[in-house]
């Protein structure tokens, strides 16, 4: 589907570019002297398309690992590269009881504790056709989620992958929770950490990745790996929004833009949206556009500027499930386009503006975007 179409069918467009997405990933490489990325695709891509991410990385950047949050999220990964030669990974904790299924279809997947792989291994044996399942230890320096938290059991964990046919060593991981604040301390006790565990029992550098955007964009001297393993940057947005100023020029991806669909005239003393909780102080035009928190345009962004004919228009009322209610200058024209989030003439809205408003983070409007939103590509 082309812009015009998604806007003629659905008023709704998220509009996303590879050329963004390759450009921000060699950026922030080289940001973090980095010779390996590992694209985290999770979440449909952060909301940009999952598929689309890791075809565009593969093919133009010859990314060769992804990863990912779920079973279901691997297998589509997993089918789009069916013969080439790509790790898909599965990030967190995970079923131990799908081992099998993950194996049979080379998914790799971090594991979290002995006992994950205890269970693994029944789930694995239960298969006829065995495949060895990849996986990446997790180490637990103080995220709290998953992983080993003492030598002892990475030790165990090691000795279990390194003996036991069914498995394979994929990776030694960590992750840190205090990338993107202030909280140095926190990261270099992390840091310190992981390198004496996995140095203690001489697992090699290539093995290790625990570097997120945070760590890749404002600790690039304390990435210890040629690994990085980012999602946030690769979408062009600060994961730091407050804390810390992008260290290099990171671009957008995606935009999301919607068209006018009906155009009318609130007299003084009307009200509008449930609640009735706006109401004009004097005549004024408004329009009606279909876009709500059903397509991830959140009730919290009651209020939201959003950019029509490059000027600043209003949300007005509260955000009902599939349509909102926008200011006008003046009586324009049915279908014409509204920026939400991106850039209009001199004016723009960025994903962390309307995160901010919103109350929460970019990450979170990107992954609420909901499949209701057509994905249209630019380049
Ligand atoms: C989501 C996630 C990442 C990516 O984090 P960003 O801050 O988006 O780069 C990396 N590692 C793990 C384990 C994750 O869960």
């Amino acid at each position: 589907m082309n812009k015009n179409e998604a806007l003629t069918r659905r008023g709704l467009a998220f509009l996303r570019s590879k050329e963004a997405l390759v450009q921000n990933a060699k950026k922030t490489m080289a940001q973090a002297h980095a010779k390996r990325l590992i694209a985290v695709i999770k979440a449909n891509a952060y909301g940009h398309g999952d598929v689309w991410a890791a075809k565009t990385l593969y093919e133009q950047l010859a990314v060769h690992d992804f990863a990912v949050a779920t079973v279901k999220e691997a297998l589509r990964v997993r089918a789009a590269f069916l013969k080439e030669d790509v790790q898909v990974l599965l990030l967190g904790v995970q079923p131990a009881e799908q081992a099998a299924l993950m194996a049979e279809n080379k998914i790799a997947t971090v594991a979290g504790s002995f006992d994950w792989l205890r269970r693994a291994k029944e789930s694995l044996k239960a298969e006829k056709r065995q495949q060895r399942l990849v996986v990446h230890l997790a180490v637990d320096t103080g995220m709290g989620r998953v992983g080993a938290k003492t030598e002892e059991e990475l030790a165990s964990m090691v000795d279990f992958v390194r003996q036991d046919e069914s498995f394979e060593l994929g990776g030694v991981m960590t992750h840190f929770a205090t990338a993107d604040d202030h909280n140095q301390a926190y990261y270099d006790q992390q840091l310190a950490d992981f390198i004496h565990l996995v140095t203690d029992l001489d697992i090699p550098e290539k093995y290790w990745h625990l570097a997120n955007s945070g760590s890749a964009l404002f600790h690039a001297d304390q990435v210890p790996t040629q690994t990085i393993r980012v999602g946030a940057a690769l979408y062009g947005f600060n994961p730091a929004d407050g804390e810390y100023a992008l260290p290099i020029d990171l671009e957008p991806v995606g935009r999301l833009v919607g068209r006018i669909w009906a155009v009318h005239r609130l007299l003084k003393g009307e009200s509008l949206s449930y609640g009735a909780t706006y109401t004009a102080k004097k005549d004024e035009w408004v329009a009606t556009v279909p876009i709500g928190y059903a397509d991830g345009w959140t009730r919290r962004l009651s209020g939201m500027s959003v950019l029509v004919n490059g000027q600043r228009e209003k949300v007005l009322g509260r955000v009902t499930m599939d349509q909102i209610v926008i200011s006008l200058p003046e009586a324009l024209p049915v279908n014409t386009e509204v920026t939400f989030i991106g850039q209009e003439g001199s004016e723009s809205i960025s994903i962390e503006d309307v995160a901010r408003y919103a109350g929460t983070i970019p990450h979170e409007i990107l992954t609420g975007i909901s499949d209701r939103v057509p994905r249209v590509d630019v380049d």
